[in-house]
């Protein structure tokens, strides 16, 4: 299925460009949470981050912090968040993986429900996600 980041890409429709590679592009968020709202997202198209190939994720990994610094050079913003949504229920509303990159300014940036549980039955959870991997 394609996206309006395969547009992006393919240079259908216009982005504020921040950054290009190879395997990445990044640029500026078109309804920004804050100022210097960033998307970073792998050329090859994917929907979900459990679906990059080592490869295409260590391309992204390896940009990531550069680029946050340069956000944060930028706006000045010392406090930033990372989000990465998987799945409409997880509000993920464009199927292309993409990293946002969200300064925290004043009371601008990323809103968090953060709903904290007791972690039980700990190791044997632990040892099934190993088994997985
Ligand atoms: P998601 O909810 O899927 O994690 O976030 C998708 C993001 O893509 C949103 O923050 C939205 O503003 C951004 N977005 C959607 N369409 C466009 C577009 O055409 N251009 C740009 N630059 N960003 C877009």
């Amino acid at each position: 299925m394609s996206t309006i980041f395969d547009k992006i890409l393919d240079g259908d429709i216009p982005c504020h460009r921040v950054y290009e590679d190879d395997h990445v592009l990044a640029f500026l968020d078109i309804n920004p949470l804050s100022e210097g709202h960033v998307l970073v997202i792998p050329k090859e198209r994917r929907a979900f981050l459990h679906e990059l190939s080592d490869d295409q994720a260590a391309a992204i990994g390896r940009v990531l912090p550069r680029l946050a610094r340069a956000v944060m050079n930028a706006t000045g913003c010392e406090h930033y968040n990372i989000l990465q949504n998987n799945g409409a229920p997880a509000h993920q509303a464009v199927f292309h993986v993409h990293f946002h990159i969200i300064p925290k300014l004043a009371d601008r940036g990323l809103g968090v429900q953060w709903r904290p549980t007791s972690l039980e039955g700990g190791e044997e959870l632990a040892a099934r996600i190993r088994s997985g991997l």
